[in-house]
């Protein structure tokens, strides 16, 4: 009770999370959540699945549609799990090769090597890729980017199994193209991570990772998309489809949340409807809100690009070292007055002596309060709120105060489907 208030009463602002309609909430506190379905859909091991396939091949059907592909997995139970359906897929038992993007410029836990030397530069280790020797591409920092010319040598010469796109500070489309070209010249197969941004590639925009060269894009389900958490993996290659549905299930997936499934089939009709609009309105918010900051004088990373094409802006708080201090003491500040935010690794931190637990940066993302029916004007309206907290110091008290009132309009999601309509339709399921 105590955290649904709180956040119906905040702003939230983290690029990693996105909010469901009341339609999906229904699906996912519904009897599927006590069920269990091993298995692909019409050859399952357990009694009672009848309407947990034909979900199910709905959820499939319309992922297929939304990402224009033939093959869709929607049992992953989370973007790290479509992720380790991957690695399984694409690379060898025992020392296998990939090549991804570094953590520490933006690349995810799960493409974290154990035993690389580069993943040691933060945590050691995240293990995910256990097995896996990993070669991190090269990063521009002044484009926020992959560099296509340095990242093709790294390819040439360490010759990976996998070239892995994607990442969770993505600001800008990786050159899928370009270097998704060296890669196959090597014999490597190409993947995208499009965790965070599945929504954006989904309703056109950002980039599109399966037209481009990738043989497989795996996602998590409740970052840009905004349904419940969970995993998916697409591909466009028949003859890859057996091997990626044997490495998801019996290898690492016995039941898979089909509650989430649910729900997640009702997104994508969601999405097939309205995300079009939303998207283009996430994306166009992430700018906006990247100019207001800049105009109040914080230091948004890529101003000579726009900012941003995805839904995230990054900012460089360096500056506040001395007043406020680093990330993590600016995300309890922003949090104090009801401000969710989080905070973030700049590509140059490690290198400056910063360390992740208080980094140099925050990463700000507009997919949640957009589908709260926010627009430009409001995204002015929080750049005002930041701006007082951490540049004219008001206190987190009254901040706290302006927020709670200015959140009251703003309690309905948007860009779904009402009780009495179409998507209610995939409610007779359950
Ligand atoms: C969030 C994220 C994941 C993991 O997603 P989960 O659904 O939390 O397991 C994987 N890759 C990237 C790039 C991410 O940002």
């Amino acid at each position: 009770m105590e955290h649904h208030d709180w956040f119906k009463k905040s702003i939230p602002l983290i690029a990693s999370e996105n909010i469901t309609s009341p339609a999906v909430d229904e699906a996912c506190a519904s009897d599927f959540s006590h069920r269990y379905a091993e298995g692909w859909s019409g050859q399952r091991v357990y009694a009672g699945c009848t309407y947990i396939d034909q979900i199910e091949d709905i959820c499939m059907e319309l992922a297929k549609e939304y990402y224009k592909c033939i093959h869709a997995d929607v049992r992953p139970v989370s973007g790290v799990v479509a992720n380790l359906v991957m690695y399984n897929a694409f690379t060898s038992d025992n020392n296998g090769k990939m090549c991804c993007m570094s953590i520490v410029r933006g690349g995810h836990i799960s493409h974290g090597p154990r035993f690389a030397k580069s993943g040691r530069e933060i945590y050691g280790t995240a293990g995910t890729t256990r097995g896996i020797n990993v070669e991190y591409l090269a990063f521009d920092n002044d484009e926020m980017n992959l560099d296509i010319d340095a990242s093709a040598k790294i390819i040439r010469e360490f010759e990976p199994e996998l070239v892995l796109f994607g990442g969770s500070v993505f600001l800008f489309p990786h050159p899928v193209k370009e270097l998704g070209e060296v890669a196959k010249e090597v014999g490597a197969y190409v993947g995208y991570d499009a965790a965070h941004v599945s929504g954006l590639i989904g309703s056109g925009y950002f980039q599109d990772p399966l037209r481009e060269g990738a043989d497989a894009m795996t996602m998590s389900t409740h970052k840009t998309l905004p349904g419940p958490q969970h995993g998916t993996l697409v591909s466009n290659r028949e003859d890859l489809i057996d091997t990626l549905r044997s490495c998801a299930f019996p290898a690492l997936l016995s039941n898979h949340h089909l509650h989430n499934v649910a729900g997640l089939a009702i997104t994508f009709a969601e999405m097939l409807e309205f995300g079009k609009d939303y998207h283009k309105n996430v994306i166009e918010n992430a700018k906006a809100l990247g100019q207001a900051l800049h105009e109040r004088g914080l230091k948004v990373l890529m101003e000579h690009k726009g900012f941003t094409e995805s839904h995230q802006i990054v900012v460089d708080i360096t500056e506040f070292e001395k007043t406020i201090g680093l990330g993590g003491d600016i995300e309890r500040l922003l949090e104090k007055a009801n401000i969710i935010i989080n905070r973030n690794l700049l590509p140059y931190d490690i290198s400056q002596g910063r360390h992740y637990q208080n980094p140099g940066g925050l990463r700000i993302g507009t997919s949640e309060i957009t589908r709260l029916g926010m627009g430009k004007s409001e995204m002015v309206d929080i750049a005002e709120l930041i701006k007082k907290l951490v540049i004219d110091k008001e206190s987190p008290n009254k901040i706290k105060d302006e927020v709670i009132d200015f959140r009251k309009e703003f309690q309905e999601i948007h860009y779904c489907f009402q009780k009495s309509s179409k998507a209610y339709e995939y409610l007779k399921f359950y």
